[in-house]
This record gives C-alpha cells, sequence and structure tokens, in this order.
C-alpha cells in the first residue's frame, strides 16, 4: 500500500529488515550527573543516564513513522541463551554477569550499570543481532540492521566497558565464520574506538576490525586499549586491526576522505565475503558524549559508501548494528540518514532539522595522509605492489 506524499519503494532500492524487540527498553542504567549514576546533592536537575531508552524510541518510530518507512521491513528479536554467548565471552564473563544479576545488579566499571532488567535487555540485544545476521546467512534478505541497545562494541571478551555487557556484533561475526563465511569486515564508525571487538578478533586474519573514532585514548582499566594507529593486531592478525583515530571536530568531508583513501582500499584487498557496519550517531556534531561533527549528510554518504563495498565484495550482504548515540533527537535523524544512503536514494528524503557546521577538514586529510603513510609502510597486506 502506497501512503500519499511518501515513497514508494523502488526494486533497485530493496529494503532494509530491521530486527527490534521492545524488552531492550528494560534496561534502565538510571540518574545522575551524565553517566555517573551519582547525585551530588547540590544540582536541583539531575539527567538520565545518557544511555537510554528515549534514544532508541527515536530511532524505532523515525523508521516507522519517518518517510523511509516504506523502505523497512520489521522483524521481531529474540533473547540469546547463555551458551551462545560463549563464542565471544569467556565462561567466567559470563558467569560473573549472571550472579551480578542475581544479586540485583552492580556497577560493573565507570558508567556501566547492570541493574535489575539489564541483563534480560543485554540478551535480547544480543539475540537480536544474531538473528539478523542469520537471516543474511541464511539467504532470507541481504540488508539487516540490528536496533539494539545495551551497546556492545566495548564489551571485551572478559570484560564490561563503556555502557555494554555483551559483544552484540562480534558474536554476530562470530556466527558468520562458524557458518562458512570466509573472511567479515566490520567498519565501526561509532566515535568511541570498538575496542571490545578489536579485542575480541585481535589474533585472528579472517576479521578486519576497521575502527574510526576521535581521539580519545584509554579512559580507565576496563579500556586497556588506546585505539592509536600502532595497535595492528597480534600473530595471525597482524595488520588486521586498523584505527583510524581522527582529530576531534571531523566533519562529513574528512568522514569522507577517511574512507575514500583508508577504508575503500582496506576492503577492496581484504575481499570479505561478509560486511558488518557497526553504527553510533555519538559522532555527530551535535552528540553530548562525542567531539566530532558528522551531520546527516556525513552519515547518509559512509551509508552509501559501505553499501557500495558490499555490493562489491560481498554480494551485497551487510548487517549493521546500534551502538552508541546520545542525542535523543538527532541521533535519529542521523540513522535516518544512514540507512537512506544505505538504500542508495538518490535524494535525501528527510532535511536536516540542525545542522551547521563550518568544516575546515584541513588537518583530518593531513593526519589521514600520515595514517595511510604508516599504514602501507607497517602491514603486509596493505603494502602497494
Ligand atoms: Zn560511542
Amino acid at each position: 500500500m502506497s501512503v500519499p506524499g511518501q515513497p514508494v519503494p523502488t526494486s533497485s532500492a530493496g529494503c532494509v529488515n530491521v530486527f527490534w524487540h521492545e524488552g531492550m527498553l528494560s534496561h534502565d542504567a538510571g540518574h545522575g550527573v551524565f553517566d555517573t549514576g551519582m547525585d551530588p546533592g547540590f544540582l536541583d536537575v539531575l539527567e538520565k543516564h545518557p544511555e537510554n531508552s528515549d534514544r532508541v524510541k527515536n530511532m524505532v518510530s523515525i523508521l516507522k513513522r519517518g518517510p523511509i518507512s516504506p523502505y523497512i521491513s520489521w522483524h521481531s528479536g529474540t533473547p540469546a541463551h547463555i551458551p551462545d554467548l560463549l563464542s565471544f565471552h569467556s565462561q567466567g564473563y559470563i558467569d560473573a554477569l549472571v550472579e551480578a544479576d542475581r544479586n540485583g545488579g552492580k556497577e560493573l566499571c565507570a558508567g556501566t550499570f547492570l541493574n535489575p532488567g539489564s541483563l534480560a535487555a543485554a540478551l535480547l540485544a544480543a539475540g537480536t543481532t544474531l538473528s539478523a545476521m542469520k537471516y543474511i546467512l541464511d539467504g532470507h534478505g541481504k540488508l539487516a540492521y540490528a536496533l539494539v541497545r545495551p551497546p556492545g562494541h566495548h564489551a571485551q571478551p572478559t570484560q564490561a566497558d563503556g555502557y555494554c555487557f555483551i559483544n552484540n556484533a562480534g558474536l554476530a561475526v562470530q556466527l558468520a565464520l562458524d557458518s562458512g563465511c570466509k573472511k567479515a569486515v566490520v567498519i565501526d564508525i561509532d566515535v568511541h574506538y570498538g575496542n571490545g571487538t578489536a579485542e575480541g578478533f585481535y589474533r585472528s586474519d579472517k576479521v578486519l576490525t576497521i575502527s574510526l573514532h576521535m581521539t580519545h585514548g584509554t579512559w580507565g582499566p576496563s579500556n586497556p586499549q588506546n585505539g592509536t594507529v600502532d595497535e595492528l593486531g597480534e600473530g595471525e592478525g597482524f595488520g588486521y586491526n586498523l584505527n583510524i583515530p581522527l582529530p576531534n571536530g571531523t566533519g562529513d568531508k574528512g568522514y569522507e576522505y577517511a574512507m575514500i583513501e583508508l577504508v575503500v582500499p582496506a576492503v577492496k584487498k581484504f575481499e570479505p565475503d561478509m560486511m558488518v557496519l557497526v553504527i553510533g550517531q555519538d559522532s555527530s556534531a551535535f552528540d553530548p558524549n562525542g567531539r566530532q561533527c558528522l551531520t546527516m549528510d556525513g552519515y547518509r554518504e559512509i551509508g552509501r559508501i559501505v553499501r557500495s563495498l558490499a555490493d562489491k565484495h560481498s554480494s551485497g550482504r551487510l548487517l549493521i548494528v546500534q551502538e552508541g548515540g546520545y542525542h535523543v533527537t538527532y541521533s535519529a535523524y542521523c540513522l535516518h540518514a544512514t540507512l537512506e544512503g544505505v538504500l542508495n536514494l538518490a535524494l535525501p528524503l528527510l532535511p536536516d532539522p540542525i545542522a551547521y557546521y563550518p568544516e575546515d577538514e584541513a588537518f583530518a586529510v593531513k593526519v589521514v595522509e600520515s595514517i595511510k603513510k604508516y599504514q602501507r609502510s607497517t602491514i603486509p597486506f596493505l603494502k602497494e605492489d
């Protein structure tokens, strides 16, 4: 059925299969001064923890009622079972999560609160992401988006970190490998380093993890990785973790330059048969938790580039996994734009309500050029022929 005033899907655009379950709203990380969970006693108004259910409610509603809605096909997520988690996480770590849940909750590390209902939501996020990957692997569709929370990309095999308990994307990548995929690439555009996913595949040459993030360094004992260019992987995995720390303030043009100069050539040489795009709208110009300056235009362009990589290398198979993004309204708009790009729609469906950023990309370009030089002189599979 077509709705007056809304675009009708064309066969070339296809549709995005969105996997979602409202049970993920049951994780509540509380109130405080931003993500501290702390009331200092002298503020009249505290705020919700930035990783709250409102942000995701808006992502759901914009895909249901925004102009992209005719291109969305909805699927219900299901919870993962504890044994499903052991393909990425250690038994000891999962036992500790279950124990913390049984005891009524715990702050597992700075800002990362496992409260009553959190583990159930995390199991739903993991299972929903696995369902989305399985949908692609079973050949039911090529584009799937796991709209999940709590996020996962900081969760390491043995450690919770940065609002994350279970590494949703990591589990999905491992499922792809276990199901016969030979090589997977993960492109992570959340504003923070995807350290958990990187750590999980750090010694593997089957998974190329690429992370574009702001230069933030480590933030504590739960986050021992720095996200610097020299964290390249180890053993057989040497060269298969590419960190692209972009200078704070990088905007649409800087990100596009990094994608074209660093990401596209690496993916081309790696030749993956599965693509995973890990998205966080905390790289936007208005995010309270990030210092980058992407707007809807930038997200749209990244979506377009990743879609063309998937069409070239993985027969169009692309799983998108939701991570951070803390501006309660603009994150939803940036998600909408990313999916417009992934669908390769000719015109923007939705105008940007707030973006204005006079971007000077010169510094970002300089940094990208120096990363390129470093990678091509250090990483065997990227060396010029
Ligand atoms: Zn983030």
